[in-house]
């Protein structure tokens, strides 16, 4: 809206894929009965001591190199007190004001242009349990149920300054976060379950004035849902605004059902949680040696490797994007450029065809039967002229069903194409002379009957005649013999 200015921060937790959680060895796994997973650590017995996974730390540490964060030597784990019936101890052990990392950064364009966001901090803690509500189906609605599974299950919560503009950049900001996040394994990126969950801080300005009053929407599990909340959020203040009212710091949550948010609690601050120097666990030292570790076994992260994308192979901003959606299809796309040569071909086939069968087939991309190499055979084929466009991709099909390597399926269906002039010419000939009555038209100045001449010699030639010779001698023979 004109004159206005919508400020956005996002905080995301991220899930860390650990076999076991974040202080005690129960199993991490996702979906098993209620309470199978617990022990008295995670169940916050008195007298059981916590001790930190180091698995986590590495791929905490993982990700706050791969966003540019400075990884401290030394940080604090955190009480952080807070009465609820998912959080067995009364408390949840986080990291307060001695965090992980800080001061990293994500690069997102949109159509309003770059923008750098930057990281404010990256700090460990742990999940809390599930609260089942009516889950009797309607019998007892009062009654709710607490799964402890997820009660000490290792989370990273990721923190942005507030340097995003629109619902349009927020979205970019955490598809680039979830790539990142993805690239590192240190989580499945699924927001469905879970794994992936984000708040976000909206606040609406007059152009040129300071910061507003914020609200905070809780617990978007969808990109949908976040894009919807923020826009909501940043119309509802400024309608308010507008009409005198003023913005009250609160905790909002999102309803799907409508579109809306609605107001859940006023906001706390970081006083009322009492937080307090985690006495059981000592200070986390992250040594220089295990941060090198880390780094030399992160990938090549999804910003870089498109820039590397568009700046070597000359692919548009959208290809390269869609080629380093995750780190699977990116590699996908260079083991094909490897053996096909050609960039734009490759991103071509991958982009399109590869995508567009997986996602037809419900297969992912990890069982599908045309691997790079096969691929980067039938694109070879296809520049050589040994086979047309369209012969490669019936093959193409084929090989996504089979498994058969191209040149054993253009050998065995007859797909090869027919690139002797003087072979073609013939059935040029053939095609010209049985269809006297459209060749006269054709003389008389009804040129839009070629496409009509090329059709029939592709089907004399059954789809084989390479399609340059035959248009380049249709046009020859027709207007030779016509003038
Ligand atoms: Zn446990």
């Amino acid at each position: 809206m004109p004159g206005w200015e919508a400020i956005i921060g996002l905080e995301v937790h991220a899930r860390l894929l650990t076999r076991t959680k974040l202080f005690c060895a129960c199993e991490t796994a996702f979906g098993a009965p209620a309470n199978t997973r617990v022990c008295p650590v995670c169940l916050g017995y008195p007298g059981a001591l916590p001790v930190l996974n180091e698995a986590a730390v590495e791929l905490a540490a993982g990700v706050a190199l791969a966003t540019g964060c400075a990884v401290h030597q030394e940080s604090v784990f955190a009480r952080k007190n807070y009465f609820y019936p998912d959080l067995p101890k009364g408390y949840q052990i986080s990291q307060f004001d001695r965090p992980l990392a800080t001061g990293g950064y994500l690069d997102i364009t949109t159509r309003e242009g770059a923008r750098r966001v930057r990281i404010h901090r990256i700090h460990i803690e742990e999940d809390a349990g599930k609260l089942i509500h009516d889950a009797t189906g309607g019998a007892s609605q009062d009654t709710s149920l607490v799964d402890l599974n997820r009660a000490g299950t290792p989370l990273i919560e990721i923190v942005s300054d507030p340097d995003l503009r629109s619902s349009e950049e927020a979205l970019a900001y955490l598809t680039r976060l979830r790539q990142v996040v993805m690239y590192c394994d240190a989580c499945d990126g699924n927001m469905e379950e879970g794994s992936l969950r984000c708040d976000a801080n909206v606040s609406v300005r007059r152009d040129g004035e300071p910061l507003g009053t914020r609200s905070e929407v809780k617990n978007l599990n969808s990109f949908r849902f976040l894009a919807k909340a923020v826009d909501f959020e940043i119309e509802r203040q400024i309608a308010l605004l507008e009409t005198g009212g003023t913005v009250v710091q609160e905790t909002r949550l999102f309803d799907p059902a409508t579109g809306e948010t609605r107001a859940m609690r006023s906001k706390e601050e970081a006083h009322d949680y009492r937080y307090l120097p985690e006495p059981d666990l000592p200070p986390l030292v992250v040594s220089a040696a295990a941060l090198d570790r880390v780094k030399a076994r992160l990938p090549e992260m999804p910003a870089p490797r498109a820039e590397r994308y568009r700046r070597d192979y000359g692919l548009s901003l959208e290809d390269s994007e869609t080629l380093v959606a995750t780190r699977e299809l990116a590699e996908y796309f260079e083991r094909t450029l490897a053996a096909a040569a050609s960039p734009r071909a490759a991103a071509n086939w991958v982009r399109n065809e590869v995508v567009g069968l997986c996602n037809q087939k419900k297969t992912p991309l990890s069982s599908f039967l045309v691997t790079p190499g096969m691929l980067g055979e039938l694109i070879r084929m296809i520049d050589s002229g040994e086979i047309s466009g369209k012969a490669a991709k019936d093959a193409f099909e084929e090989m996504a069903d089979s498994g058969e390597a191209p040149h054993a399926i253009v050998e065995r269906r007859g797909l090869s194409q027919l690139s002797d002039p003087e072979a073609i010419r013939e059935i040029v000939e053939r095609v010209v002379a049985s269809n006297d009555a459209q060749v006269a038209l054709y003389r008389a100045g009804k040129t839009g009957l070629f496409g009509h001449f090329v059709g029939q010699v592709m089907k004399a030639s059954r789809g084989r005649a390479n399609p340059e010779i035959a248009n380049r001698l249709l046009r020859e023979i027709l207007d030779r013999d016509g003038s």
